[in-house]
């Protein structure tokens, strides 16, 4: 609590009580320890690729570029490690974007049906990677009122992360569903699963169940977090279902107009 006291005086200037103010400042000190939390996180996600960057090109200068074998293998570190930097740049950008008020959503009749199509073709040599198959249906119609980039953008993250955390061999379904006055987005898949503790953290920023795994997968730890920030912002419901070692569903329903 901050506390604050003041005197209370009556008109001949006798002293009649004190006034004390306590302000609860629990949740200003919880939004500042999020933020250096996210500063933090911030920092060591970006020192992580900048050290490994610059170690493999210190070794190349210091000769490596000299066996081409070596040269090769460290110039491909090189590469991974700054897409890792830009794709961690690019979602910084898009959270801070999509978190501030000025955020507008360009609103036009989109197919849900039409949007996972062209995110199914875009991730299908990474789920061909893992011999892994992707399928859409569709129930009813699957048209929403909604910002056309920012629906891909939740597809996508959800689909990369069906890929990602599901072993090779595995099914990815995008269930579309009509309702009366919604439309239910699905992915599901048969992967390794999200216990009931993990559920509830997995849409902060940078929080990952399996660091490494996360890493080694190309994830950032901010998919989810951009995808319920751009879930609320078309006031879609968010939901998880899971099964540990049998597979998740996320689901989001849309209303078909934006209020
Ligand atoms: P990341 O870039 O690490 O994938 P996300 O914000 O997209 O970050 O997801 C946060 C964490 O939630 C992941 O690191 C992973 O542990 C877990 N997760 C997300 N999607 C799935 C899924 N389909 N199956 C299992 N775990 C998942």
């Amino acid at each position: 609590y901050d506390v604050y006291g003041a005197p209370v005086v009556t008109d001949s200037g006798r002293l009649r009580g004190v006034t004390i103010v306590l302000h609860d400042i629990t949740e200003q000190k919880k939004l500042e320890q999020i933020r250096k939390d996210f500063v933090a996180n911030v920092s060591h996600e970006l020192k992580t690729p900048v050290t490994s960057i610059k170690g493999f090109a210190e070794t190349l200068i210091d000769g490596a570029l000299q066996e081409p074998e070596l040269a090769n293998q460290f110039t491909e570190i090189i590469w991974k490690e700054s897409d890792r930097l830009q794709t961690l740049i690019m979602d910084l950008l898009e959270l801070s974007k999509i978190e501030n008020a000025q955020f507008l959503l360009h609103l036009e009749e989109v197919s849900l049906k039409g949007i996972s199509d062209e995110v199914v073709t875009l991730l299908s040599s990474k789920a061909e990677e893992k011999k892994m198959t992707i399928h859409v249906t569709e129930t009813g119609q699957s048209t929403i009122e909604g910002d056309a980039q920012r629906l891909k953008q939740i597809i996508l993250n959800l689909v990369t992360n069906a890929i990602a955390y599901t072993p090779a061999d595995g099914t990815v379904h995008i269930k579309l569903i009509e309702k009366e006055h919604d439309v239910e987005l699905q992915v599901k898949d048969t992967g390794i699963g999200i216990s009931v503790p993990e559920r509830l953290r997995i849409f902060e920023r940078f929080y990952r169940v399996d660091r490494a795994r996360s890493r080694n997968s190309g994830g950032t730890g901010l998919g989810l977090a951009i995808v319920k920030h751009l879930a609320e912002a078309h006031h879609g419901k968010l939901e998880v279902e899971s099964e540990e070692g049998k597979g998740s569903i996320f689901k989001i329903l849309f209303p078909k107009k934006q209020a």
